[in-house]
C-alpha cells in the first residue's frame, strides 16, 4: 500500500532474516476490518508504504516447520515485557502497521514470535489465531470464569470468536448481532456451538459485557445489562462523539461494577488460540467466508467495510 485506497501487487526484494529472525514462506493471511479501515482512511500506527496483513501463516521452507505469528516486536526489558504484558510495550512495533506484513509471499520474522502450528490444522483456518488470541486476551482482563454468562455486543468474526474462547471457558456466550443478514450469516457457526444470537437482548444479568463493535450507544446498553459487581470489556476502541454522564459513574460505584481494558495479545494467549483453533475446526470452518488470491484484496476490503461479511482469506 502506497497511499490510501491504493493497494498495488509489486517485485519486491526478498527480506533479509537477520540473526534472531527465520525467513517464513507465507501460506495464508487473514483479511480484517483494521485493515480494511487503514486501506480506507489510515492508522494511528500505520506507517506508509507498507505490505499490510498481521494474521498470519507459513512455515519454514527448509524445515517445513509450520507456524503462525505474534504480530507484535516488543523491547523484552520493560516493566510490561518483563511481567508478561508485551502487548502494552511502548516500543512495541507492530506487522503490517510499522513493518512488513503478511500479504506478501515471503515474511522476515523475529524468532521469539512465532508459535508452531500441529500439523494437521489447515492454514487458512491456522491464522484465525490472531484475532481469537486477542479475545481470549479480553475474557482474561475480564476474569471471566466458568458458568459465567458473557453478553458479546456485534457479531462479526471476532465477536464470534470471542463467542467460542468464552464457550472454551465453560461460560455461556449470547451474541447481539443488530444486521439480521449478518446474523443469519453466523447460524451454522452458532449452532455448532449453541451459541445464541439475537438483534438485540432481553435478557439481564450478565457477568461480563464486551463490545465487539465501536459504537458507544452499546456502553450504555450494556452497562445496564450487568449483575452487579459485572464487568465491561472495552475491546473495540468507540467511535463519535460522546458524553460520559455522572449517572454512569454512579452505577459503577453503586453497584460495583468493573471496566476492563484489553488491546491486542500476546505470545501466550495466542499459543492457546491455535489449541483451540485445532480443538474446534469445524465450527471456525463456518467463519470463513471465502479463500481468495492476493490480487482480490481490494475487492474483498471494500467489501469487509460494506459490512455484512465474515472472514477473508487470502491464499498467497
Ligand atoms: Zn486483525
Ligand atoms: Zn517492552
Amino acid at each position: 500500500m502506497e497511499a490510501f485506497n491504493e493497494l498495488n501487487l509489486l517485485e519486491v526484494d526478498l527480506p533479509v532474516a537477520e540473526q534472531d529472525d527465520i525467513l517464513l514462506k507465507v501460506s495464508h493471511c487473514a483479511l480484517c476490518r483494521t485493515d480494511a479501515k487503514m486501506f480506507r482512511q489510515g492508522q494511528r500506527d500505520l506507517v506508509l508504504p507498507r505490505i499490510l496483513g498481521h494474521e498470519v501463516f507459513g512455515f519454514n521452507e527448509q524445515t517445513g516447520e509450520r507456524f503462525v505469528i505474534w504480530p507484535g516486536e516488543a523491547c523484552g526489558v520493560c516493566e510490561e515485557c518483563l511481567k508478561g504484558h508485551e502487548n502494552l510495550c511502548s516500543q512495541m512495533r507492530i506487522m503490517g502497521f510499522h513493518r512488513d506484513g503478511g500479504f506478501a509471499e515471503y515474511l522476515s520474522v523475529s524468532k521469539s514470535s512465532v508459535i508452531p502450528v500441529p500439523e494437521n490444522l489447515p492454514g487458512h483456518l491456522a491464522c484465525l489465531a490472531e484475532p481469537l488470541a486477542s479475545t481470549l486476551n479480553a475474557l482474561e482482563q475480564a476474569r471471566v470464569e466458568k458458568n459465567e454468562r458473557i453478553l458479546i455486543y456485534g457479531g462479526g468474526p471476532v465477536g464470534l470468536l470471542m463467542s467460542l474462547a468464552a464457550q472454551s471457558l465453560g461460560a455461556t456466550a449470547f451474541v447481539v448481532e443488530k444486521n439480521p443478514p449478518k446474523l443469519r450469516k453466523s447460524e451454522k457457526f452458532r449452532s455448532s456451538l449453541a451459541i445464541e444470537g439475537s438483534p438485540e437482548c432481553r435478557l439481564k444479568d450478565f457477568d461480563v459485557v464486551v463490545n465487539a463493535a465501536p459504537s458507544l450507544s452499546i456502553f450504555h446498553e450494556g452497562m445496564s445489562k450487568l449483575r452487579s459487581g459485572g464487568c465491561f470489556c472495552l475491546f473495540s476502541g468507540f467511535t463519535g462523539e460522546g458524553t460520559f454522564p455522572v449517572s454512569i459513574l454512579n452505577e459503577i460505584h453503586y453497584r460495583q461494577l468493573r471496566l476492563a481494558g484489553a488491546y491486542g495479545s500476546t505470545r501466550r494467549h495466542m499459543e492457546k488460540a491455535v489449541l483451540l483453533l485445532n480443538l474446534f475446526q469445524e465450527s471456525v470452518s463456518y467463519l470463513v467466508e471465502e479463500v481468495i488470491e492476493l490480487d482480490q484484496i481490494p475487492l474483498a476490503l471494500e467489501a469487509i467495510l460494506s459490512g455484512d461479511t465474515l472472514k477473508f482469506v487470502a491464499k498467497i
